[in-house]
C-alpha cells in the first residue's frame, strides 16, 4: 500500500501523525493499525464532453477507516488530485472528527479534472458517473460526501439524486452539504468559514488583540468567503483577499461582499479597484493580526514561515503549513496557530448535524445549528489548548495527538475481526 500512497501531502501527513504517535508512545502494532487507510477506491470515468468527444477522468474515494461509522469526508474537483492526497486528507478527517467527537470515520474523495473549464452539463455527468461506480462503498450508514474544493451544493445534489434512483427512494443522508431544499442544514454552507471565524476570534481575546484586528483571507472560495464576511461582521477589517487569480491588499481595510459581487460579473480578481494588486506569496507575508489560509495545502512552508507578519495563523484550508514551516512557527512564540484539524471542523460538524436531521426528519433553526456548533467548538479548542500546555506541545500536535488517541482507544477495544 505505501507505494500507492508516494505524495508530498502524504508524506506530510504522514510525519504528522508519527509525531503525534511518538507523544502517545503509541505501541507499534496499533500504530501501524491506526495510521495506514482501510480501503482505497480508483475509478475511471468515462464522461462524453460538450464536443463531443469522450475523456477518462479518474476518481478516487479513500477510507481511512470506519472504526467510530461511516466514513465522513469532502469530494475535491481539482486537476492535481492524487490518490496519496486524497488519502492525507481522508487521515486529517479521521483526527478532526475523532478530536470534535462525532461518530464518524474519516474518508475524503476526489476526481483530478478542473472544473473552471468544464460546462454544467459535464460535471453533471462525470459526478454521477462517479457517484455510480462509488454505489457499493457509500450510504448513510457506510460513507457519506460532502463538498470540498472545486465542488458545492449541487455536486451533492447530484450525488444523492444518483444513490436515490438506484435505492427507488429518496436519501437524503448519503451526503450532507446539500442544498436545504432536498433535506440540507440550515447554516451548513456558511459553517466552515463561520467557525474560523469564531475560533479566529476566540484566539484574539486570548492574546488581548484590538477589537478591529486586521486580516489576510487566502482563498476566496466557500471558506474563506464566509469566513472574511464573517470576521468582518464581528468588526475585523479584512487587508488582504488572495485566490487562484491573484490578491489584493489596502491596509485601510477591503469590503469582502464587494468582492464576492466583483468575482461574480468578472470571474477573477484582475481589475479589482481601491487595492493593491500582489501575488499569493507576497500576501501571506503581509502584516496582518490574523492570517486565514483557505485554499490548499502546503502555502506556508520553510520559505515563508519566518517571514509571516500575523499574530493568529487560523488555518481554514485542511494541511496549509508544512512540517518544516511548523519547525520555525515553533520556534516563534508569536504566532498562536490554530491548526486545520480544530480551525475548519465547523465544516463536519455541521455536517454531522445535517445527517442528524436528515435520518431524523427533523430540521433545526439556523440559530439551534450555531448555538450548538460554538457550544461544541469552544470546549474543543479549550481542550487542545489546555493539552497542549501540561504537555509543552504544540497546538498542532496536541490536536492531532488526540484525535489519533481516542481512534487509536477505540481500535483497541473492538479488537481485531476474525
Ligand atoms: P473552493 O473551491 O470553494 O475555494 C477554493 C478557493 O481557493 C478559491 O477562491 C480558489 O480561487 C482558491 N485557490 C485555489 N488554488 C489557489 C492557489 N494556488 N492560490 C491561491 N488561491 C487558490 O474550496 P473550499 O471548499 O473553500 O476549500 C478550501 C480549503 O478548505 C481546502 O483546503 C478544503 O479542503 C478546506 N476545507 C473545506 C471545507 C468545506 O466545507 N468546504 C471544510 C473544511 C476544510
Amino acid at each position: 500500500m505505501k507505494h500507492l500512497l508516494e505524495n508530498p501531502v502524504f508524506a506530510m501527513a504522514s510525519r504528522q501523525f508519527d509525531l503525534a504517535a511518538d507523544v502517545l508512545e503509541l505501541p507499534q502494532e496499533l500504530r501501524e493499525r491506526t495510521k495506514w487507510p482501510k480501503r482505497m477506491i480508483s475509478v475511471s470515468l468515462p464522461v462524453r464532453m460538450d464536443n463531443g468527444q469522450v475523456h477518462t477522468f479518474t476518481g478516487h474515494r479513500v477510507q481511512h477507516h470506519l472504526t467510530l461509522g461511516p466514513g465522513k469526508g469532502g469530494i475535491r474537483y481539482a486537476p492535481d488530485v492524487e490518490l496519496g492526497e486524497v488519502a492525507a486528507l481522508a487521515m486529517w478527517m479521521s483526527w478532526k472528527c475523532a478530536l470534535m467527537d462525532l461518530p464518524f470515520g474519516g474518508a475524503k474523495g476526489g476526481v483530478a479534472c478542473n472544473p473552471a473549464a468544464m460546462s454544467a452539463r459535464e460535471l453533471e455527468s462525470l459526478t454521477r458517473r462517479f457517484t455510480d461506480e462509488l454505489l457499493p462503498f457509500i450510504g448513510p450508514k457506510t460513507d457519506v460526501p460532502a463538498p470540498d474544493m472545486g465542488t458545492n451544493e449541487q455536486t451533492m445534489a447530484w450525488i444523492m439524486d444518483t444513490y436515490s434512483a438506484h435505492e427507488g427512494h429518496a436519501v437524503p443522508s448519503v451526503v450532507t452539504g446539500k442544498p436545504v431544499n432536498i433535506g440540507g442544514s440550515l447554516g451548513r454552507k456558511e459553517a466552515t468559514g463561520r467557525g474560523v471565524a469564531f475560533l479566529a476570534n476566540r484566539a484574539a481575546e486570548l492574546l488581548q488583540l484590538r477589537s478591529d484586528s486586521s486580516v489576510i483571507v487566502q482563498g476566496f472560495g466557500n471558506v474563506g468567503s464566509y469566513a472574511a464576511t464573517a470576521m468582518a461582521r464581528f468588526g475585523s477589517r479584512i487587508v488582504g483577499i488572495g485566490d487562484i487569480s491573484g490578491a489584493l491588499y489596502n491596509p485601510n481595510g477591503i469590503d469582502p461582499i464587494q468582492v464576492s459581487q466583483y468575482l461574480q460579473t468578472h470571474r477573477s480578481l484582475v481589475g479589482f479597484p481601491d487595492a493593491e494588486h500582489l501575488s499569493n506569496e507576497e500576501l501571506l507575508v503581509q502584516p496582518c493580526d490574523i492570517l486565514i489560509p483557505a485554499a490548499k495545502e502546503r502555502v506556508i512552508t520553510s520559505e515563508n514561515a519566518a517571514k509571516l507578519q500575523c499574530r493568529i495563523l487560523a488555518e481554514g484550508a485542511n494541511g496549509p503549513t508544512t512540517p518544516d514551516a511548523d519547525d520555525i512557527l515553533n520556534q516563534r512564540d508569536d504566532v498562536f496557530v490554530i491548526p486545520d484539524i480544530l480551525c475548519n471542523s465547523g465544516g463536519v460538524t455541521v455536517s454531522y448535524f445535517e445527517w442528524v436531521q436528515g435520518l431524523q426528519s427533523f430540521f433545526w433553526s439556523e440559530s439551534e445549528v450555531y448555538d450548538r456548533l460554538y457550544r461544541l467548538l469552544e470546549p474543543t479548542f479549550a481542550r487542545v489548548l489546555k493539552f497542549a500546555k501540561d504537555r509543552r506541545i504544540p497546538h498542532r500536535t496536541a490536536a492531532l495527538a488526540m484525535g489519533i488517541q481516542k481512534v487509536a482507544d477505540t481500535k483497541r477495544t473492538r479488537g481485531l475481526f476474525p
